[in-house]
């Protein structure tokens, strides 16, 4: 695998026979692991355009293909309702549902090796997201960023690729690869003309931010109260409400970063205190938490049970 696995300098797909990583641009690159040829061709870099009249042509179509009528408050980007095949699997553990996505993934894959396009590009582009967070959680790079990159290569929409883009982003501000995370969120559309679309770019811009130390940039970002975050769904508000009380108190502001942090428990839930506990970070303000809250032992029971389903999967 390469030395930094998010780098947009070279080439990873998912070998369209054995689904392994695959590096490299030409007419005949091997895979490593069973031996397949493929022809693999420089990758789009083009900016993406996710907003004005060929946009919102592309939005209705994605509000198309989901299953269902359109839900109030769900754009076409989110991941609710769960595709056919899988109903009913919110809540399941990743370990359950991983194997069922797999095979989903591997089937769309042979697809489009046939036929050159995914027939459902709104389950494709399901698939493809939940599994990134599978793979984030198992730590697996070499296969996230071949998924990441071949689902690039697969799904045809702006949207998606936005989407997919700031998803690679991420990875790669997490992993410290400043420039490739920058790289990656450069072709993205900072103007975008979707809630979904908009908020994920923002929160890529902030992680980036947050990982080079420029708190000021993170809370410039993310809005200078909790209301103004970018706030589509539960599990982003969540991540913006981690982020906002993290900047505060790394800029030394921790009165502050306190009220941020009553303020996202009482808006959100216990669940801010879990993203919290997880990243161990902010660590003063939940010290004064603590002392502060005398309701603390039952909330950390809960907060406890609550970071034990963030393993699950949740769409909000
Ligand atoms: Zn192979």
């Amino acid at each position: 695998m390469i030395p930094v696995p998010f780098s947009p300098a070279v080439r990873v797909l998912e070998c369209p026979r054995c689904g392994a990583p695959l590096e490299g641009v030409g007419e005949a690159v091997r895979c490593r692991f069973c031996g397949a040829v493929s022809v693999v061709g420089p990758r789009d870099d083009r900016a993406l355009v996710a907003h004005g009249d060929a946009f919102a042509d592309e939005r209705a179509r994605m509000l198309a293909q989901r299953p269902g009528p359109p839900l109030p408050g769900y754009g076409p980007y989110s991941l609710s309702p769960n595709p056919a095949g899988f109903e009913g699997t919110e809540g399941k553990p990743y370990a359950e549902l991983a194997p069922r996505l797999l095979q989903a993934w591997e089937a769309i894959r042979a697809e489009f090796a046939a036929e050159h396009k995914v027939r459902d590009e709104y389950r494709a582009y399901w698939v493809a997201l939940v599994l990134d967070t599978w793979y984030a959680s198992e730590q697996d790079e070499a296969r996230r960023r071949a998924m990441l990159e071949s689902a690039l290569e697969m799904l045809p929409g702006s949207g998606c690729r936005h989407i997919l883009r700031c998803h690679m982003a991420n990875a790669a501000a997490r992993a410290l690869d400043f420039a490739s995370a920058d790289a990656w969120l450069a072709s993205c559309d900072p103007h975008a003309d979707d809630e979904d679309l908009a908020s994920n770019y923002r929160l890529s811009a902030s992680t980036i931010a947050d990982r080079r130390h420029e708190y000021a940039r993170v809370l410039e970002l993310l809005g200078p109260t909790l209301a103004q975050a970018p706030n589509a769904t539960m599990r982003r508000s969540i991540n913006c409400a981690e982020a906002r009380v993290s900047a505060l108190e790394d800029l030394g502001r921790v009165n502050e970063a306190l009220a941020e942090l009553k303020m996202s428990i009482a808006e959100l839930g216990p669940g801010v205190v879990a993203a919290l506990l997880r990243t161990k970070r902010a660590p003063q303000a939940m010290a004064r938490y603590r002392r502060s809250s005398k309701g603390f032992v039952i909330g950390a029971v809960v907060i406890a049970i609550v970071a034990a389903t963030l393993v699950v999967w949740r769409t909000c």
